[in-house]
């Protein structure tokens, strides 16, 4: 059966690969983008800091595919820094768009979810969330809060079988990634148990797992895909 699923920064990386994975399924896939449009889905413009665009772009996606059934809050950024060089600037765009921008897009999809008594929401987080990382302190910050947040969610919005789960990815081969260094990159493989960095799709894989129906019965998890890099934190 087709459900409407939207994924915020479904663009490129991790979000594009989600939006296919949905999209080959037979689901009806909405993302939203700020730079450039994806081919072949639906796109919607939005930047998850700006509370009307939110609600512009959920008006758009409710008009073309009806109400939102499946919600993945994946639209991130990174600014990293070391402390002592982090500006008020720096801290607050990531928490304003990691965190703030998650609730802004949870809040205005749950609407439609408790008056249907059912839906799915997957945020993406990340291994920083609990590992810490040297120079991702504004990062991290928002990577954890998602978790604490996700937790309250999944107890309020359980009764209405909504489920509300977290997926942890460790570092990924993406835009984000790409403007590390070699050296980092293999220096952060080597820490992973399987010694490699993760690809979109095996993100993908683990949130489409979540949305399905075989996962009913999961919610407030935090499912990670990294390799085995941050176990035990
Ligand atoms: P990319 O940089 O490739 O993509 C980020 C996406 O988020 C883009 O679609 C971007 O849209 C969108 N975005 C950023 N800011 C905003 C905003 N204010 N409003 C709306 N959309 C926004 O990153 P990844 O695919 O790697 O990351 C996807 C998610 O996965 C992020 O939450 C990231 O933190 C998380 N993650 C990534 C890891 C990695 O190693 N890559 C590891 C763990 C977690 P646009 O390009 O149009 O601006």
């Amino acid at each position: 059966m087709s459900r409407s699923v939207l994924v915020t920064g479904g663009n490129k990386g991790i979000g594009l690969a989600i939006a296919r994975r949905f999209a080959k399924a037979g689901d009806r896939v909405a993302v939203t983008y700020r730079s450039d449009p994806p081919e072949g889905l639906l796109a919607v413009r939005c930047d998850v800091a700006d509370p009307e665009q939110v609600e512009q772009a959920f008006k758009e996606v409710e008009q073309a595919h009806g109400p939102v059934q499946i919600l993945v809050a994946n639209a991130g950024v990174t600014r990293d820094q070391l402390l002592l060089r982090m500006t008020e600037e720096d801290f607050t765009t990531v928490v304003d768009t990691n965190l703030t921008g998650v609730f802004r897009v949870v809040k205005r999809a749950a609407r439609g979810m408790i008056r249907a008594r059912a839906g799915r929401i997957v945020i993406i987080s990340s291994a920083v969330a609990l590992r810490g990382e040297t120079g991702q302190a504004n990062y991290a910050a928002s990577k954890a809060g998602l978790i604490g947040f996700s937790r309250s969610l999944a107890r309020e919005l359980g009764p209405r079988s909504i489920t509300v789960n977290v997926v942890s990815p460790g570092l990924t081969e993406t835009a984000m990634t790409a403007v590390l260094s070699d050296e980092l990159k293999e220096k952060m493989a080597g820490e992973t148990p399987l010694r490699r960095l993760a690809q979109p799709e095996e993100v993908a894989a683990a949130v489409e797992f979540l949305a399905s129906p075989e996962a009913a019965f999961i919610t407030g998890a935090v499912l990670p895909v990294d390799g085995g890099a941050a176990m035990g934190h």
